[in-house]
């Protein structure tokens, strides 16, 4: 079967440039511009690469940032006073926390900390149970990325058995979730205690997986003709990649591919996706509190 690519570094392109020109506009008639902030403690390497592409990112499409940098020995209490620190300042329209935090921090606290309407990873309680509302406010930003690659191109949901591989509270339940209110879909999460994961994989017209566990999906696994979203990224390493390491995704690519519809690459399917949602995100809250 001849199957199409889903281009997310084309797409988060695309939503990028939409971005500069409505902060164009914005500036043209005097409005706020975006202003995102991030909150970045301790100096893991992956955290730091992750937060450079989205102050490269912000820098891209016009917005403001700021970053802001803690040891990873500031304390609890310390790193929530800032928090609410930043909620006050009006100045700053969206910010996120930068996960992982140092064992002796909570993420629940610090995640329930940031006011909603300025929670632009979408991970607040408020905001996760606003998917199910009829007013849904800062979406999860993988989740997010993912409905807006289906929607742009026009892979149709309503009333497709979508299968989700992986509840974590960041990507497979909030997108089983966005799935069922606003894909219209008929979705099973499936997870670490589901038993014979093929049996459900192989009745999905749209399989979604999120697990971070390479080469879990195999080509036997994938019914003829579906649509695959593979979200998971693991860096495994070894002397036959250039670099010493590899992005990989939970899909066996090179077998799946060919038995699919549509199919996410990985890196270059839902990982840019990310960084353009949490743009989105930080456009919308500047939009909601500076109309
Ligand atoms: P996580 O919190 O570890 O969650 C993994 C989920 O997979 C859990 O629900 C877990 O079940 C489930 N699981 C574990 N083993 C399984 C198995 N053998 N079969 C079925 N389900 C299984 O990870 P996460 O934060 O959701 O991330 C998942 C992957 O997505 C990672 O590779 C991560 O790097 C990637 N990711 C990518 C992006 C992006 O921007 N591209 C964004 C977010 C995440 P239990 O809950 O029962 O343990």
């Amino acid at each position: 079967m001849t199957y199409t690519l889903i281009d997310g570094k084309k797409v988060s392109a695309d939503i990028k440039n939409e971005i500069s020109q409505k902060v164009a506009e914005r500036k043209a008639q005097g409005r706020k511009i975006p202003h995102l902030a991030i909150i970045l403690v301790g100096d893991d390497g992956a955290s730091q690469t992750y937060v450079d592409n989205k102050v490269k990112s912000c820098k891209s499409v016009g917005f403001h940032y700021t970053m802001m940098r803690f040891a990873d020995t500031i304390s609890e209490e310390k790193l929530l006073k800032h928090i609410d620190h930043v909620n006050n300042d009006d100045d700053v329209d969206g910010f996120i926390v930068q996960l992982p935090l140092p064992p002796h921090i909570s993420v629940d606290r610090v995640t329930e900390k940031i006011r909603s309407d300025k929670d632009v990873d979408g991970f607040t309680n408020h905001n996760f149970g606003s998917i199910i509302s009829k007013n849904p406010l800062l979406m999860p930003a993988t989740p997010f990325g993912v409905m807006e690659l289906l929607r742009r191109y026009n892979i149709e949901t309503e009333g497709k058995h979508a299968v989700v591989v992986g509840a974590s509270r960041i990507a497979g339940a909030p997108l089983s979730m966005m799935l069922t209110e606003q894909g219209r879909a008929t979705v099973t999460i499936c997870h670490k205690f589901t038993k014979d994961l093929g049996s459900y994989t192989r009745s999905a017209d749209i399989l979604l997986v999120a697990v971070g566990k390479p080469g879990l999906i195999t080509a036997d696994m994938v019914k003829e003709g579906a649509v695959v979203i593979d979200i998971g990224t693991t860096r495994v390493e070894g002397p036959q990649y250039p670099k010493g390491w590899a992005i990989q995704g939970d899909v066996d690519f090179k077998a799946v591919a060919p038995k699919t519809s549509y199919i996410t690459p990985t890196p270059g399917g839902v990982g840019p996706m990310t960084i353009a949602s949490l743009l989105l995100n930080t456009l919308r809250a500047t939009e909601l509190q500076h109309p």
